[in-house]
């Protein structure tokens, strides 16, 4: 069905096409224009020559029609992928402890779960950002991750939960997968609660249900062991206490259930996780 329109020259050549007999002719007058003058004024300085204004017409009809906005042209999204495969090693600096945004302290990081094949929580998070980096940038927006590679130290989760506000951003995405009972599966979304700015208080649940929603539409399954609805309101996650943009963390399934820990260990599930996801940030941003 496809093989006529194939046959057929894009737009752009036919345009471009069209318009060159026109330089040429535009070019041709100019010329002539030129060679009249320099012949009547007898060397004088030519300062009306018409020579750019007759080259500007053509030129203008080879200006490119408008391109429409890019969805999320001028927007700016903080992903943090949770933990860092440098944790392991660095068990000191990793577990002393910070500030955890209601007043107490909890550990800096921790290093993460895995599955019982060995594919670790820091390793999905990191390629799974990766992945939605991808098609939030290709939609336009500006996309800032909380750590620079998959081989480092923290950041804390202070500092993490800090990050939105510190770019700039519209809002803060943490990802993770969990470590529960393997006959556990589904995914949630954590939230902080109860508020404790604005941003929390709404938009952060809405960004959650957005989140929710998406993973949803995506074909995955809510939690069968936490939260409700797929939905998780957490009091004790620096992450997101400290968060002043709205902000949500999602756990995308358990890694010690088998059938997950298979799909979150292919590209192909974790390419499916990553659309659900800048699905869900799209649709936030959007409304
Ligand atoms: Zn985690």
């Amino acid at each position: 069905m496809s093989a006529p329109r194939r046959a057929l020259p894009p737009t752009g050549a036919v345009s471009r096409r069209a318009t060159a007999p026109r330089r040429a002719r535009a070019l041709g007058w100019a010329c002539a224009a030129v060679v009249v003058l320099v012949a009547c004024s007898g060397g004088g300085v030519p300062a009306a020559i018409p020579a750019s204004a007759a080259a500007a017409s053509p030129v203008a009809t080879d200006a490119p029609p408008a391109q429409p906005a890019l969805p999320l042209a001028g927007r700016t999204v903080v992903l943090d992928p949770g933990h860092n495969g440098g944790n392991g090693a660095a068990r000191g600096e990793v577990t002393r402890q910070v500030p955890d945004g209601r007043g107490g302290t909890k550990a800096c990081n921790t290093t993460g779960t895995s599955t019982d094949a060995g594919y670790t929580e820091h390793a999905f998070a990191w390629d799974l950002a990766q992945r939605v980096q991808a098609r939030l940038t290709a939609a336009g927006a500006r996309v800032v991750l909380t750590r620079p590679s998959d081989d480092g130290v923290g950041p804390c989760v202070d500092e993490r939960g800090r990050a939105g506000q510190a770019a700039g951003a519209d809002l803060m995405v943490s990802l993770h997968a969990d470590g529960s009972a393997a006959g556990n599966s589904g995914f949630h979304v954590a939230y902080s609660n109860p508020p404790l700015n604005p941003a929390q208080s709404g938009p952060a649940v809405v960004l959650a249900g957005d989140l929710r929603d998406a993973l949803v539409a995506g074909g995955f399954r809510v939690s069968d062991y936490i939260g409700e609805n797929g939905l998780s309101p957490r009091p004790d996650l620096g992450g997101l206490n400290f968060a002043t943009v709205p902000a949500a963390l999602v756990e995308c399934a358990n890694m010690r259930n088998a059938a997950e820990a298979a799909v979150l260990a292919s590209a192909d599930g974790r390419e499916r996780y990553a659309a659900a996801i800048a699905a869900g940030i799209q649709r936030f941003l959007a409304a």
